[in-house]
């Protein structure tokens, strides 16, 4: 991982942070992304790393920042488009200003921050690894905008992996099952929701956010040379049954 330059979005907490600090306790130089400045700082500080304000939902300021990182240290080997936002809603519950709040963050910024990489990474035969989620490979009740979202992460991951495989540019996603981060904080307090979580998880937990920084770093590396196209399951089981 030394002398790669990666960027992870959504790297302020949860798993973009595990993440940037699993890469960069490997040596790799990290940029971390996110529209929450004051704890991208924080984090950037205390890990060592840097931080940079972007938008993910935003093609400009997303844009914008790849490049930056591009001028800055002369390459750019891995982008992790991990920003996410959550959503509880049904369909009916849910508005149209929700479903294009999730849509903007959790899909178009995935593609944004693809396609900002691109050139890049063609130079350094580097990879994308987007952050999905077992919601991206199944359906639940109240996870509609969310549902489609990942949904679409996950088929958009199989077919830029196709667009790119001619220029040795990987491209996966990771599915993770629940993880402790502030994303399901909220969700986790109601007991009812927390049931239905943990029994639907064979390992009976939620993940540590270390257990899906890991598998970033592993599609990262030369060990995952034959791997393009593959959404993995980080899930405790959840997607086994
Ligand atoms: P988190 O809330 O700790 O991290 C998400 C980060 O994204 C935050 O730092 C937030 O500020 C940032 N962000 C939000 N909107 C942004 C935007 N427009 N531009 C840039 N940054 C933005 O949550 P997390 O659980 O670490 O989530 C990381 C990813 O993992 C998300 O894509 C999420 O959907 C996915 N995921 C999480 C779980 C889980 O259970 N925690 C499960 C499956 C998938």
């Amino acid at each position: 991982m030394q002398e790669k330059v990666v960027f992870i979005t959504g790297g302020s907490t949860g798993i973009g942070k595990s993440t940037a600090e699993k890469f960069s306790e490997r040596g790799s130089t990290v940029v971390i992304g996110d529209v929450n400045v004051e704890e991208g700082q924080k984090t950037a500080d205390e890990l060592g790393v840097e931080f940079r304000e972007c938008d993910v939902s935003d093609w400009e300021s997303t844009k914008f920042v790849v490049e930056s990182i591009v001028e800055d240290h002369g390459r750019l080997d891995v982008v992790i488009n991990n920003a996410g936002i959550g959503s509880t809603d049904t369909i009916e519950e849910m508005s149209i200003e929700e479903w294009r709040k999730i849509m903007a963050v959790d899909l178009d910024g995935v593609m944004y921050g693809t396609k900002a990489a691109v050139p890049h990474l063609k130079e350094t035969e580097g990879c994308v690894i987007n952050t999905a989620s077992i919601y991206g490979l199944v359906g639940d009740v109240g996870a509609t905008a969310y549902n489609a979202a990942k949904g679409g992460v996950v088929n958009f991951t199989r077919s830029v992996a196709n667009d790119l495989a001619g220029h040795n540019v990987r491209v996966n996603s990771i599915c993770p099952g629940f993880v402790d981060t502030p994303l399901i904080q909220e969700a986790m307090a109601d007991e009812d929701f927390k049931n239905h979580i943990l029994g639907e998880t064979p390992l009976g937990r939620v993940a540590e956010p270390e257990e899906v920084a890991e598998v970033m770093v592993f599609l990262a590396s030369d060990r995952a040379s034959y791997m393009t196209g593959a959404n993995i399951p980080v899930d405790g089981g959840w997607t086994s049954h």
